[in-house]
Formats: structure tokens, sequence, C-alpha cells
């Protein structure tokens, strides 16, 4: 059973699929791991670090060359693939629904896709999941670029040449990635409040000291949908909340967006009428921009300024912290292999339920009910 993890090609992607620990812990249950040189380099793991850990360091051929499993942070180029025999492996964040035409070319090439991001919300793969330990990083890295953005102070200060008074923080959208960031701006000292249209939020936003602003008495209060995540709301919803959220964000400094609807566009949540009613110097950061952004006029990779007001639309905000986004990915990819691993095949062997929600492409076609619209 070989392993192998190369270089990530999408464009400033620095994170890595494999840290020196997993490498061991695959060695560990009899894996040859084969990593490409300089794979972890921009997360800040060396090459001596990976071959101190049991790697076979080699240029890409070689890494890829027999192998049965291939690991990637994204899903690798399929053109890059061709030295891989049909069967083998594929596990990455594949975003499925955003590249679809790459989906295809693995089903052509024969290889077995399969997307982490869609492992089912369950208690027992919850140490497998990427979305919650990468998002979880995005809402702390998002509150840090606000306050670097933010020409002002978060805590409250009282000097002698006068008080300074705190940022007022608004997180819209309470997943793992809201969560933090409300933990994260409440460490700095900011007043913070936020909204979600999951009710089940609100106790969360409470017990983290934070002030919830939600949407009362309107039919469909309750979001949730299918697997704890958020459904689209009623046009009646959308405009109460839209209302709400008027009142509240002309008096905010710092705004952070986080709503998701899987395999959807991303709600727009802040319309450039609301933009304009903050103050100057204020700062939004959109962590749903590469969704289709929350906040109208926000640009995927770009700060721009509206109205006075930053948008901040960083792609990729997780990779942005690449050594712990690498190190908790790796340990999801190995935490997954690792609990279906059969000591007598010498491989993981997947039940349907994990099987058959992240699995995408099987023996030559397309075969997950979500990409299927089933
Ligand atoms: P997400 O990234 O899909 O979305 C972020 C947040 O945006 C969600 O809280 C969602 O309700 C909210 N949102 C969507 N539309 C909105 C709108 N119009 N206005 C305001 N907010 C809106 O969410 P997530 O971080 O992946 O978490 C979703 C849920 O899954 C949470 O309940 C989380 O605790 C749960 N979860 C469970 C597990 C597990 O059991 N294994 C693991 C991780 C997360």
């Amino acid at each position: 059973m070989k392993i192998a993890i190369t270089r990530e090609h999408a464009p400033g992607e620095r994170r890595v699929a494999a840290t020196p620990e997993t490498v061991k812990k695959f060695s560990a249950l009899g894996a040859t791991v084969a990593v490409e040189s300089g794979a972890g380099t921009a997360a800040a793991f060396a090459d001596s670090d990976y071959a101190a850990a049991g790697a076979m360091l080699g240029d890409r051929a070689a890494t890829l060359a027999g192998a049965d499993i291939v690991l990637g942070v994204q899903g690798p180029d399929p053109a890059s693939l061709a030295g891989v025999a049909p069967g083998a492996w594929v596990v990455a964040g594949l975003n499925p629904f955003g590249e679809r035409a790459r989906v295809d070319a693995y089903a052509a090439a024969g290889l077995e896709a399969l997307a982490m991001e869609f492992m089912p919300r369950i208690t027992r793969a919850q140490s497998m999941d990427i979305l919650s330990s990468q998002s979880n990083l995005a809402g702390y890295k998002a509150v840090l670029d606000a306050a670097a953005e933010y020409g002002r102070a978060f805590p409250m200060m009282m000097t002698a040449a006068g008080t300074v008074s705190a940022a007022r923080v608004f997180v819209m959208g309470v997943g793992v990635a809201g969560l933090q960031a409300i933990a994260t701006a409440r460490r700095l000292g900011a007043q913070v409040s936020a909204t979600d249209v999951r009710s089940a939020t609100k106790e969360q936003i409470q017990s983290l000291g934070a002030k919830p602003i939600f949407v009362e008495n309107v039919a469909g209060i309750e979001g949730e949908g299918a697997g704890g995540y958020a459904g689209e709301m009623s046009p009646e919803y959308q405009a109460a909340q839209a209302a709400l959220v008027s009142a509240h964000i002309a008096k905010q400094d710092i705004v952070i967006t986080t709503a998701l609807i899987p395999g959807r566009p991303a709600p727009r949540l802040v319309s450039d009428a609301q933009l304009a009613s903050m103050r100057p110097g204020s700062v939004i950061v959109d962590l749903a921009v590469e969704q289709g952004g929350n906040v109208e006029g926000a640009v995927a990779g770009e700060v721009v300024e509206r109205h006075g007001v930053k948008i901040v639309g960083h792609r990729n905000v997780a990779g942005r912290l690449p050594a712990d986004a690498s190190a908790l990915f790796s340990r999801n990819l190995y935490n997954f292999l690792s609990t279906f691993w059969d000591k007598d095949a010498g491989r993981p062997v997947l039940d349907a339920e994990i099987g058959d929600a992240i699995r995408l492409t099987k023996d030559g076609t397309v075969v997950n009910a979500r990409l299927l619209g089933a």
C-alpha cells in the first residue's frame, strides 16, 4: 500500500496534505509513504523532517508511481495523475460542486475520488471533518485580518491621553467559523454581536459572551436544513432579516460574514446601501467570497474599498495559517484512513454510510448522489 503526497498545484495554496507526524503514523500502519520534494516547504515542514519520519522523497513522477492512495489538500490536477493506475484513490478537498470538470476527469481516468468535504456530520466522523478544522482557523484569521485593516484598536483603553472605545464586531453566520470569530473578537476586547438563521445558535452566541441579533416571529425562523446545515430562507424571512441587519449594521465597526448553504451560492447578507450606512474606516471580512460572497461588492482575492469601508475578500483564509491548517487537515486525513484500516487487507475498507457519502467516482463513472442530483 503506497500513499503519495504531492505539492499542491493551486496558486497560493501553501498547505500540505501530510505532515511528518502523519507520515510516521501511516508508516506504523504498514503503508509506504512517498512525499514530493518541497511539498511541505510553504507550511514550514522540511523535506528532512519527512525523511526522518520515514517518507521516501522524490520528484512528482516518482512519488506518484504505483500509488494506491493520493492525498491532497485540494484536488490534484488530473493531468498530473497519468502515472496513477485506475482504481487508486484520490482523497482531498475536491470542491465537487465548483470543480465538476475535474471530478469528471477523475472518473474518466478510472480513479476513485473521495471528497473529504462530503464527510457526514455524524459524531464518529468529527475527527475527519476538514470543513470544521479549516473553518475554525478561518474564523480566527478573519478577525486578525479585520484588526490589521482597521485603523483603530479593538479593546477599550483608558489612558492618560484619553479613552479609546471598544470596537463593535458583528458576526453573521454562526457555524464553526463564526463561533471562532466571536471567541477571537471577544479575546481582543471587542463588543460582539452575532446572527444566524438557525435559532440553535442563539444560546451558543450567549455562552461566548456575545449578543444575539435574531429575526423573531417570522415563519421559517428555524433555518436548520439537512445535516445541521442552513437551508434557503423564505422571502418573508429575508425581508425581515434585511430590516434587522440594516438597523444594526450602521452601528458596527467590523462585520465578519461566514454564511454558507451547501451546494448553493452564498446568501447575500449585506447590500451596498447597508455598507454605505457604516462609518468610514469600518471593515467587512467576507469569508464566503469564494462561494459568491455574502457582501455586495466583495471581490475574491482582493481588499476593496466602497463608501470608505474596506471589504476584505481573501481566498483560502485557513491556508493563510499554513502550518496549523496543514497539521489539522493531515490529521483529518489520517483519522479517516486509519479508522477504516483493515489489517488483513493492508488498506482502508470503507463502510457504506461514509463511503457512499464521500465517493464521487468509481469504475469510470460519477456515482455520488449529491452530484447526480438524487
Ligand atoms: P456553514 O459553513 O455551512 O455555514 C455557516 C453558517 O452560516 C451556519 O451556521 C449557517 O446556519 C449560517 N447561515 C446560512 N445562511 C444564513 C443566512 N441567510 N443568514 C445568517 N446565517 C446564515 O456551517 P458550518 O460551520 O459547517 O456548521 C453547520 C452546522 O453543522 C453547525 O450546527 C455545526 O455545529 C454543525 N457541525 C456538526 C459537526 C458534526 O457533528 N460532526 C461538525 C461540524 C459542524
